[in-house]
């Protein structure tokens, strides 16, 4: 099986995580069993009853045996699966009928019986499958009425060998079948939760920086404020805004910003510790919650961060500064009245000279 998943994905470019990789699987597989097992079961009653005349049953299986090794070269040159799926049916079909029509309604041929039905359905959809199916069932009907079969009486153990030889060969595709039913799920399922995540990471992060986006904020922020409500806990904001960046892209392009905020991300990320949230809130605005944290703890981390911005040397700009406006959970607060206060000090910040830290008014 390793080596017929290799063949596929290798030469035959389907992902295996593609779904489409499975009927081609099954074709194979049907097509090796069933042959497996017709040639089998004749070889057995050649061998030991010669006296049948079954050379036509014969010559007609291993006609259709070549039928099928074509359909597989045809397929590996090329690679239409439309083309091997409904060669592969049609094979299958003419097995069972010649079958049929050579030695009449016993055993080996009631057990593929029930496996055509599951297989066109497999290998074909539900409707054209159905279609197979109905034309399947006229055609034994028809190779069961007007067929040539042959009265065989053979001792018991043969009887039992032949039983077994083709009742296992029609479990065996059943079991294939749903084996690869059950990997296809699976490999959907595990495709959908890949794609989920990478949603989940999407829809939370901003595109150019890479940290939280607005949303996220929010939410985060509505999670933390009912966290600290509850746990009594101090929870502060940190508003940070660039100063004069609008200079920036004036003078050395809209890209030359993105540029600078993105390691203006880095600089947050680095002071940050693993508790605080931290995200994009708008254009070169970032918004620091921290969680356990006093106001006078806030306001120790955002002078950290002022310093280390206003030493930092951003490529091709040079030194740039920022602004903090810092407020403090207050009972009765919600994120709106946090979020007022904070960009009140920052106002007041930017008003008093920029490159400082302002704390929320008593
Ligand atoms: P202040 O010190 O008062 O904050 O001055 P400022 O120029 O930083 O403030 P203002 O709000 O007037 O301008 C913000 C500028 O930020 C305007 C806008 O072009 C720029 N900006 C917003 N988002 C982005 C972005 O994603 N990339 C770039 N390159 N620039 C952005
Ligand atoms: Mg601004
Ligand atoms: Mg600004």
């Amino acid at each position: 099986m390793r080596t017929l998943q290799n063949y596929i994905t290798h030469h035959h470019r389907f992902a295996l995580s593609d779904p489409r990789y499975l009927p081609v699987y099954l074709a194979l597989a049907t097509l090796v069993t069933i042959f497996a097992s017709t040639t089998g079961w004749l070889v057995l009653i050649f061998t030991i009853f010669s006296q049948f005349n079954l050379y036509r049953l014969g010559f007609i299986n291993e006609f259709l045996t070549l039928a099928g090794i074509g359909i597989f070269f045809d397929f590996h040159r090329n690679q239409n699966l439309t083309r091997l799926l409904y060669g592969t049916m049609l094979i299958a079909i003419a097995v069972i009928v010649s079958t049929a029509w050579f030695l009449g309604p016993i055993v080996p041929t009631v057990a593929w019986l029930f496996d055509i039905p599951a297989l066109a359905i497999f290998l074909l959809g539900t409707r054209r499958g159905l279609m197979a199916i109905g034309i399947f069932f006229v055609c034994v009907g028809l190779a069961l009425k007007f067929g040539d079969a042959q009265p065989i009486v053979a001792d018991s153990v043969t009887t039992m060998v032949a039983y077994f030889i083709n009742v296992m060969g029609a479990t065996l595709i059943l079991v294939l079948q749903l084996s690869f039913y059950d990997a296809s799920r699976r490999a959907m399922q595990e495709a959908l939760r890949n794609k989920n995540r990478e949603l989940e990471v999407l829809s939370t992060t901003d595109r150019l920086t890479g940290l939280f986006n607005r949303s996220k904020l929010d939410q985060a922020f509505a999670f933390e404020l009912v966290g600290s409500a509850r746990n009594a806990q101090s929870l502060s904001i940190i508003l940070v805004d660039l100063d004069h960046f609008k200079r920036v892209n004036d003078e050395f392009g809209h890209s030359v910003g993105d540029d600078v905020l993105v390691s203006m991300a880095a600089l947050l990320r680095q002071v940050s510790r693993d508790t605080d949230i931290l995200g994009r809130w708008g254009g070169e605005e970032f918004l620091l919650i921290c969680t356990d944290t006093s106001l006078a703890g806030a306001l120790m981390l955002a002078e950290r961060l002022r310093s280390l911005i206003a030493g930092f040397n951003f490529p091709q700009v040079g030194s740039k500064t920022a602004s903090f406006g810092v407020s403090c959970y207050r009972d009765g607060d919600d994120a709106r009245s946090m979020l007022i206060r904070a960009d009140v000090a920052l106002y007041r910040a930017k008003e008093c000279g920029r490159n400082q830290v302002q704390a929320e008014s008593t």
